[in-house]
């Protein structure tokens, strides 16, 4: 009888066994990818399209710190798959495959983890669908902690065109898509740190908290940068940080200009077009948009990515001369032409 228990199709695929589960909620998400053996074997088998390089990335989400446990499933999959997608496409990359590990509460009894799996899944297959991607493997384990969820992304790119933070030159003009902040201002309203939000609408309230549970990664945007841009990374940590870190891996200095930040509707109605509004905005992360630096005579192709993607490019800043490359300096110039000293804590004016 040993060994039984893990028999798929047993006693245990009546209850949420760990074979079952994999049967019953993975096995599905895999079967767009034939490599993945239905989730049977012990590895996936995946090809390469010729000419091109694997680009891999890994991210994990935690409850309590990434995502709230009263979080709905679905967006706890959609977070889990478009974090690690984002970085894909910060890297020019096409996704194609990822790889989940599941640490779930050993004390959830098999309902409640049934239920939530469901949900978990209903959102993994939701992304996967917009951006053509498989679920290849895995594993699934009970822990002591928290819900804790790891996906390994894979995607692929053209032999040596993958884009990274290191080649912003002098002279280039940074760019980032979409909108900044949201994400920021979604966490503040579910956390009550968000003065307006109790006066806002709901349906305001509504739009950036979904920023901040369901992220958007820009991956048909990111797969296009190759070959037009000289820099590029996904803005997680805060534009200004994620601006800093290419600043540092390039050698160089940017300059960027607060009021040219784009903001959404919502973000304004919540908090305001004040310099301190905006300035918490830039220093807000989550967003997962992209932020790249590129060469002034490339505007036209941008402006055309653009318009061909519906997917707002906005110039915010310049690359300038070295400055001190060690603090990845940023310059943050307010509405009058001063320059803004910003810190994780708040700002003060020179
Ligand atoms: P092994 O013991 O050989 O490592 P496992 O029992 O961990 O295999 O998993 C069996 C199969 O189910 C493997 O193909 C693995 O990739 C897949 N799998 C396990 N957990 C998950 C998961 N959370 N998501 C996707 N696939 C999974
Ligand atoms: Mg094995």
């Amino acid at each position: 009888m040993t060994g039984e228990r893990n028999l798929p199709g047993g006693a245990e695929a009546e209850g949420g066994g760990e074979f079952a589960m994999i049967a019953r909620y993975f096995a599905p998400l895999a079967a767009g990818e034939g490599g993945a053996f239905g989730l049977g074997d012990d590895a996936a088998v995946l090809a390469v399209p010729a000419g091109c390089e694997v680009v891999a990335t890994c991210d994990t989400i935690v409850e309590g710190i990434h995502f709230f446990g009263d979080d709905p499933p679905e967006s706890v999959g959609i977070k889990a798959l478009a974090v690690n997608l984002s970085d894909l496409a910060a890297m020019g990359a096409t996704p194609s495959a990822y790889l989940l590990s599941a640490a779930m509460p050993s004390g959830w009894s098999s309902e409640r983890r049934c239920g939530w799996l469901a949900g978990f899944a209903s959102g993994l297959a939701e992304l996967q669908r917009a951006h053509g991607v498989s679920l290849v493997g895995g594993d699934t384990v009970a822990i002591g902690g928290p819900l804790c969820l790891t996906v390994t992304a894979l995607g692929w790119v053209a032999a040596g065109q993958a884009l990274r933070r290191k080649g912003a030159q002098p002279g280039d003009r940074v760019f980032v898509s979409g909108s900044i902040g949201d994400a920021g201002l979604g966490l503040a309203a579910l956390t009550g740190r968000l003065a307006g939000a109790d006066d806002a609408d709901d349906a305001t309230r509504a739009a950036v908290i979904d920023r901040y549970r369901r992220p958007r990664p820009r991956v048909s945007l990111g797969r296009r940068l190759p070959g037009i841009v000289h820099a590029c990374i996904d803005v997680s940590d805060g534009l200004v940080a994620d601006l800093a870190h290419v600043c540092k891996e390039s050698g160089v200095g940017a300059r960027l200009w607060l009021e040219r930040v784009p903001v959404s509707a919502a973000a304004l109605a919540l908090v305001g077009d004040d310099e301190a509004s905006r300035i918490a905005l830039v220093e807000a992360g989550d967003d997962y948009e992209i932020l790249f630096a590129v060469a002034p005579e490339k505007g036209t192709a941008v402006a055309e990515l653009a318009a061909d993607l519906g997917l707002p490019l906005t110039e915010i800043g310049e690359i300038r001369d070295p400055g001190d490359p060690a603090k990845g300096d940023v310059e943050v110039i307010g509405g009058d032409g001063r320059v803004l000293t910003l810190t994780r804590r708040g700002y003060r004016h020179f």
